[in-house]
């Protein structure tokens, strides 16, 4: 058997397609569709995806601002601001840029963002609204993970769902989606602790891998030997290898692991143009072993991680339509 890769770029491109309209057709009638992202200091990788944001929300029809407060703000300095876009009617969803910097209380300022423009539903009200099935938004990478699976199999009634990673972001969000009333999979949520795994995969039709185990390997590895400890080096290989895969099983990979993309014969990482380390993006699964196994799989890059800004952009038109 050979996997039907289920193509993230193209599901992207078809609903900010379907989103476009709606934005237009809200517009007409005389409503802002705004999404504003608060960034504190700088960061670079917070830069890039300003960035696309904002490219991605223009090109659908939705104005977005970047707000830039200084490195200094303080805990009420960032608030405050967050309060303000909280009570400005012209603004739809707001996004409060990670990281922030130290001395500030990530999830104080978060919790600042009104649950009626937490366009990420990341927002506890938003969380719980999503236990009860009833929610406005919910958490984008979930649901992007959910819209491709539904396009790989449009009943997932009484299916085998296993989700690997019960974090809140992504994890558990999952499982919740995956047990509302419309989808009615039977769910199983494996982490860290789970004992045999490898069993639990075996019995799914429907595999969640959302771990990022990979890239929390080679982090820890990077961080000892920077204080001079020694390590050895650790497995980088996919924490679900193709024989965990399951006959015919849908694969839903969600993680993205930066890692060396190879190493030379002394064990030390390949290097760039730059002289930088070479990093390769992977999932948590074995692509290739999983493509013999599979029924469908999607790739990483290029299965979940473009959905999920379109996710954005569909929670931003929620929360536009819901503040009329
Ligand atoms: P977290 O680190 O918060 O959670 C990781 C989860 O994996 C935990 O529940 C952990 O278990 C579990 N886990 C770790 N090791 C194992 C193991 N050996 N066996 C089974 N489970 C294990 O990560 P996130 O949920 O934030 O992210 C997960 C992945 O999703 C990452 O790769 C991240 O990059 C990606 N991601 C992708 C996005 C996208 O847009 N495509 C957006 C957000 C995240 P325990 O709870 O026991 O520690």
């Amino acid at each position: 058997m050979s996997a039907k890769i289920i193509d993230g770029k193209e599901a992207a491109r078809q609903i900010k397609e379907q989103l476009s309209a709606e934005a237009a057709a809200f517009r007409q009638a005389g409503n802002p569709v705004r999404l504003v992202a608060v960034q504190v200091g700088h960061d670079d990788a917070s830069k890039y995806y300003t960035t696309m944001q904002a490219r991605q929300a223009q090109a659908t029809g939705i104005d977005y601002e970047l707000v830039e407060l200084p490195e200094a703000s303080s805990q009420t300095d960032v608030i405050g601001h967050i309060l303000k876009l909280n009570a400005d009617k012209t603004v739809s969803g707001l996004i409060l840029q990670m990281p922030l910097p130290k001395h500030i209380n990530a999830a104080a300022a978060q919790l600042a963002i009104s649950p009626d423009k937490d366009v990420e539903g990341m927002h506890p009200e938003n969380l719980g609204r999503l236990l009860t099935g009833a929610g406005l938004v919910a958490p984008c990478t979930p649901m992007a993970a959910m819209e491709l699976l539904r396009r790989a199999c449009p009943d997932l009634s009484g299916k085998r769902a296993v989700v690997v990673g019960r974090s809140t972001i992504v994890g558990k969000p999952i499982a919740m989606m995956l047990l509302q009333m419309d989808i009615s999979a039977t769910v199983t949520v494996c982490h860290s602790r789970t004992k045999d795994l490898a069993g639990q995969t075996r019995q799914a039709e429907v595999l969640i891998a959302a771990t990022g185990l990979s890239q929390s390997n080679w982090r820890r590895y990077q961080q000892q030997k920077a204080a001079g400890k020694a390590a050895a080096l650790p497995d980088l290989s996919p924490l679900i290898s193709a024989d965990m895969v399951a006959e015919g099983a849908i694969v839903i990979d969600v993680a993205t692991n930066y890692i060396p993309a190879g190493f030379d014969e002394a064990g030390e990482p390949l290097k760039d143009e730059r002289g930088e380390i070479a990093l390769k993006s992977v999932g948590d699964v074995d692509f290739e072993g999983a493509m013999r196994r599979a029924s469908a799989i999607t790739p990483v890059p290029g299965g979940v991680g473009p959905v999920t800004v379109a996710m954005l952009l569909k929670n931003t038109i929620a929360c536009a339509k819901a503040a009329r």
